[in-house]
Formats: structure tokens, sequence, C-alpha cells
């Protein structure tokens, strides 16, 4: 029996330690063996340390992200000759577009946005939010190949082997005839970590009234080296850009701390920080939901602590 933990990236970031911990998870709970599929990319030092994680690595052409459409990479993980009883993708929108079609065109079934995976009777389960965030569902998978993407921050850590697996090489797939392809790339300037993978959140919401309080939110994150998010009330004001939106229909975050300014913490919201493990919360309105899913909260004007929490801040992170 075979877990099979998909990376589409050529680098190994907290992500990828996140889907080799969540597939090291269910191998163990299989009692099956664990193999780790990476692009091409991926530098010879880091394949030398990522098989570690595994009892294989394979080594697949035209599956980078950055390289490839869906669709080829779709192609290339289909015509994968050996059988995975269960593929573990991360989050991301290229792994949330193939799991579910590679799950299909195998004739098996799919769970995404799982926020823990494990095994029950012998089958595969992945928990996810349902009812908008109102509630949790365990999803069993009963065909096979069981697929699965998780949020990857929120997995399990993954443990090193004193002995590397097998590192094999392949072409696999062909990509003739796909109609889409990829024309041109227009990459978003990021300046520091993926949302996904930030340990520090300074997140924004439409209580701040505007673009001009986000620059002084900036200056808030900056001492602890957070980086920034919203809610999607702010994103579609178009105070900031959409990227920045956390929830349900945003991006899903896991950091040690997530600081929600002046956003009421509607269900689809709390669904992207569901993994965060400290809420703290600033809101005028005492009954906000936010305050009942916080750590600490203070019931305030933004624009009377925001600054001072700054100064305090810096100070202390001298
Ligand atoms: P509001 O709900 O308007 O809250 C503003 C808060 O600011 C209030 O609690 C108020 O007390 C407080 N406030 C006001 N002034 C101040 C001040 N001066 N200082 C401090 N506090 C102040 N939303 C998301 O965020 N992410 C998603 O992914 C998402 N997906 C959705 C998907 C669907 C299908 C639907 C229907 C909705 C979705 N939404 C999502 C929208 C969601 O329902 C809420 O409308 C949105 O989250 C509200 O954003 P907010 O908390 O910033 O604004």
């Amino acid at each position: 029996m075979k877990v099979r933990a998909v990376l589409l990236d050529s680098v190994l970031d907290r992500a990828a330690m996140g889907v080799c911990g969540a597939g090291q998870q269910l191998a163990r709970e299989l009692g099956a063996e664990l193999e780790i599929v990476a692009p091409a990319e991926l530098s010879a030092d880091a394949q030398a340390e990522l098989a570690r994680y595994g009892d294989s690595l394979l080594i697949v052409a035209g599956i980078e992200r950055q390289q490839n459409s869906p669709e080829e990479i779709l192609a290339r993980l289909q015509g994968l000759e050996s059988v995975a009883e269960c593929v573990v993708f991360g989050n991301g929108a290229y792994q949330e577009e193939i799991a579910p079609r590679l799950a299909f065109r195998l004739g098996g079934a799919c769970v995404g946005d799982a926020q823990s995976v494990g095994v029950i009777d012998g089958k595969i389960f992945g928990t996810r939010a349902v009812y908008g965030g109102k509630a949790m569902a365990q999803m069993v998978l009963k065909t096979s190949p069981a697929v699965l993407w998780v949020r990857a921050a929120a997995m399990p850590s993954s443990e090193q082997r004193s002995e590397p697996g097998t590192i094999t090489k392949v072409e696999a797939g062909s990509v003739e005839g796909i109609g889409a392809r990829v024309i041109e790339r227009h990459k978003e300037a990021v300046d520091g970590e993926r949302l996904e993978d930030a340990r520090v959140i300074v997140s924004g919401g439409r209580g701040l009234g505007g673009a001009e309080p986000f620059e002084r939110l900036k200056a808030l994150a900056k001492p602890m080296g957070a980086e920034m998010a919203a809610s999607r009330a702010a994103c579609d004001l178009g105070w900031v850009p959409h990227s920045w939106q956390v929830g349900q229909t945003g991006k899903k975050v896991a950091p040690e701390l997530y600081l929600a300014i002046a956003m009421s913490g509607s269900s689809q919201h709390l669904m992207g920080i569901a993994n965060a493990k400290n809420v703290v919360a600033i809101n005028t309105d005492p009954d906000a939901p936010i305050f009942k899913h916080c750590r600490f909260g203070i019931v305030a004007d933004y624009d009377e602590v925001v600054d001072l929490l700054r100064d305090k801040l810096a100070a202390r992170l001298q």
C-alpha cells in the first residue's frame, strides 16, 4: 500500500513540510509506504534532504507549478505508472484544481481543505469545515485512490529518517492535445512570506473605514515581522489587494498570532483562521463574534490603540 505526497513547488518550505507531515501520518496509520513526488526543478541538495522524509522520492518532469498549467500537471500525475491508494496535496489554487480532477480521472474520491487527516476502520478521512464554518465534518473516503488537499501549515510536522529513501527520476504522462497552455505569467510582488506560511499576521476589516488606516497597520506589523491580511469586505471595497483576503473564499492561514483589527469575525472569515494558534481582536463592539474566538480582546476604537501598540511592541522587540 502506498501514500503519495505531492509537491508542486521546487522549494522545501513550511508548506512542503506540512504535506510530507500529512503523508507520514497517513502512511503510519495505514501501515503503508510513503512516496514523495516532487518536480524535476528541485535542486540536488533539496532532493537529498527531501528523500529523508519518505520511503522513496519520485522526481517527475513537468509538474512544477511555476512552469506548467494545471492541465499539464494533471496529465503528468495521471500518467504515473505506479499505483497509490492515497494522494496528498497542499493548499493553493493549483492543488485545489488538480486534486478533485485527479480523483475523478482515477476513479477515486476527494476531500478538500482538510484541517486534519487520519484513518478510521481502515478508511482515510479528512476533517473540514462545513455550513460556512459553523460545523466540522469528518469526510470518509470510501473509494481508492483517496485524494486530499490539506491545509499544509496545520498538518503535523514531518520527521526526518536516518536513512534516505530511494530517488527515482521519471517522465510520465503526455501533454499532447491539451488545449489550455500558459501563455504569459504576471507575478504579483510579494515582499515577505506567503500568507499561508506566515507566523504572525496583522489583518484589517471594514471597520477601518478606508485604505489609509492599513498603512498604520503596516507600521504595526513591521516590528513583529508580520504579514498583512484583510477581510473580504476590505478587499471588495478596493482598500487592499484581493490576494490579502483570508477566509472561506480567501486564503487559509495558520499563524502563531493573528491580530484581527476592526473586523466582526464572520463565519466565512473564521473559516480561514481556524488553525491560528492565538487570535487577538480589537473591536469597538463588545458583542462582535470575533471575541468568542480570540485569546485576548481589546474593546476599543482601533484609532486609539494601534499606534500605542506599535510603539510598545517596537520598544519591546528592539
Ligand atoms: P463587518 O462585518 O462590517 O465588521 C466590521 C467590524 O468593525 C464590526 O464588528 C465593527 O464593530 C468594527 N468596527 C467599526 N469601527 C471600528 C473602529 N473604529 N475600531 C474598531 N472596530 C471597529 N469574508 C471574509 O472575510 N473572507 C471570506 O473568505 C469570505 N467569503 C465569503 C463567502 C461567501 C459565500 C459569503 C456570502 C460571504 C463571504 N465573506 C467573506 C463575507 C462575510 O460574510 C462578511 O461580510 C465579511 O467577513 C465582513 O467583513 P468585516 O468583518 O471586515 O466587516
